[in-house]
């Protein structure tokens, strides 16, 4: 996730990740999907998979991600027809919260596009919390 003060070098990376964008590659989460590589699985149901993120900004920091990408290789690129995942993964985001103890207080991030420091294109909420967030962000 992007830092409140990005560097050049986050900001360079975003902007090559932006040039595979749309290209219909698939991304390191396909692979988080299909387990071949691992990671941490904290929810997952027939729609969508929660996993923490290898490089958390928080306590807790989990990732929820639509298990089929669909054309939402960024939230920009959301259409109607994807109204109703949109809606799954949000409330994922919630059980997600409140399955890691944080429901009381958890942020939810999407970054989309490379001025937002999107890294990887596979739509993504970032949960977070598990300390005081400040506001407002980067
Ligand atoms: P974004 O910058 O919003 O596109 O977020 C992408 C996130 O994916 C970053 O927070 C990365 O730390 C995270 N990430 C990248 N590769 C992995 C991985 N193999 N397992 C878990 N999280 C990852």
């Amino acid at each position: 996730m992007c830092r409140v003060s990005a560097t050049h070098d986050e900001e360079a990376s975003a902007r090559v990740a932006a040039t595979e964008a749309n290209t219909g590659a698939p991304t390191i989460f396909d692979k988080i999907i299909s387990k071949e590589i691992p990671s941490s699985i904290v929810y997952e149901d027939e729609k969508v998979l929660a996993f923490r993120d290898i490089n958390p900004q928080a306590p807790i920091h989990v990732l929820v991600i639509p298990k089929l990408r669909d054309g939402l290789t960024e939230l920009g690129k959301a259409e109607p027809r994807h109204e109703d995942i949109l809606g799954h993964l949000l409330h994922a985001s919630k059980i997600v919260a409140e399955k890691e103890g944080i429901v009381e207080g958890f942020r939810v991030v999407i970054n989309s596009g490379a001025t937002a420091c999107q890294s990887v294109y596979h739509l993504h909420l970032h949960v977070l919390g598990g300390r005081q967030l400040k506001w407002p962000p980067g």
